[in-house]
């Protein structure tokens, strides 16, 4: 029988997000494929380092353990790297003790076409073509950047995601009226709306996802396993219409920071997630000096099919 990986929460990430082989990528771009492929197999028993999402992998698997006999995540690495390649890569996932048995190696070719067929609910990468292939299809993605110089090595028990909210778990309907319009327009429009549910932004799905295993979780008991924030731009009263859509939608975030303008680095450095979300960079860069962040980007196509149940 197949495994069925319908009922899971599917994580896809390159192999350059999850190690650290950006020296190995630079003989790629420089040196012919034949070279570059005779060297990986030279150091086909080296393993690489950690990466940027790697202390965000090893917390999305811990997950697993909440369900013995069921697991609620598979990680599955999407990598345009050779097949080649594949053997150091998984070597690399043996010796950080990941548990990881599924991965593709797709030399070169875009990896946003295979995302579906795995039924991926996020995935993260260093590359920022492939991210926005996988936002257009309507897969909740986000462009990593480096991480923070000094982290601690990863000794959280609980799993902790910080979200922007327009133009991420929001459609930009409302931040386009703010470009366009102006900061005003922007405020009376949301206060107008407050009682109309926004649109699903590119991490809503994945935000459902998230929020189904929390509850389940709750109804067990004992402590929470994940632990969400929203760290947003809006302050008051623009600040209604997000609880009102969560409410709506039947999300409970654990922690809303409505932010009015303030930098939300200091907050994100406090909250101290695994990794932080957000469509701009003038908040995701500072921010990734202190907390791993992803920059989620403006899908081309509409209208993100993978959080349209959402309304
Ligand atoms: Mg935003």
């Amino acid at each position: 029988m197949s495994y069925d990986l319908t009922s899971l929460l599917v994580v896809a990430i390159s192999s350059t997000a999850l190690f650290e082989n950006r020296a190995e990528h630079d003989l790629y771009l420089n040196k012919t494929l034949d070279d570059y492929i005779d060297h990986q197999i030279s150091r086909e028993n080296e393993p690489f380092a950690a990466g940027a999402a790697l202390p965000l992998i090893r917390a999305l698997l811990r997950l697993n353990e909440l369900t013995p006999g069921r697991r609620l995540v598979e990680v599955v690495i999407l990598s345009n790297m050779e097949p080649e390649v594949g053997v150091r890569v998984m070597n690399s996932v043996e010796h950080h003790k990941l548990d990881i048995t599924r991965a593709a190696f797709i030399g070169g070719e875009p990896v946003a076409k295979y995302l579906a067929a795995y039924n991926v609910k996020l995935f993260l990468s260093r590359s920022e073509t492939d991210v926005q292939e996988a936002l257009d299809c309507g897969v909740a993605a986000g462009l990593l950047y480096d991480p923070p110089a000094r982290r601690e090595e990863d000794d959280m028990k609980q799993l902790r995601i910080a979200f922007d909210g327009d133009a991420v778990i929001f459609s930009d309907d409302s931040e386009r009226i703010y470009q366009e319009q102006g900061i005003d327009a922007f405020y009376r429009h949301e206060k107008a709306n407050a009682e109309n549910p926004m649109s699903a932004g590119p991490f809503a799905a994945f935000l459902h996802a998230i929020a189904e295993i929390q509850k389940e979780c709750r109804r067990q008991g004992g402590e929470a396993p994940i632990r969400t924030a929203l760290v947003t731009a809006r302050s008051s009263p623009a600040h209604k219409r997000v609880i009102l859509t969560l409410r709506a939608w039947g999300i409970r975030i654990d922690e809303m920071f409505f932010m009015g303008g303030v930098s939300k680095d200091q907050i994100l450095k406090q909250f101290n997630p695994h990794i932080f979300f957000d469509d701009q960079h003038a908040h995701a860069g500072p921010a990734s000096e202190f907390v791993p962040s992803a920059r989620v980007l403006t899908p081309r196509r509409p209208k993100n099919p993978a959080g349209g149940t959402h309304g």
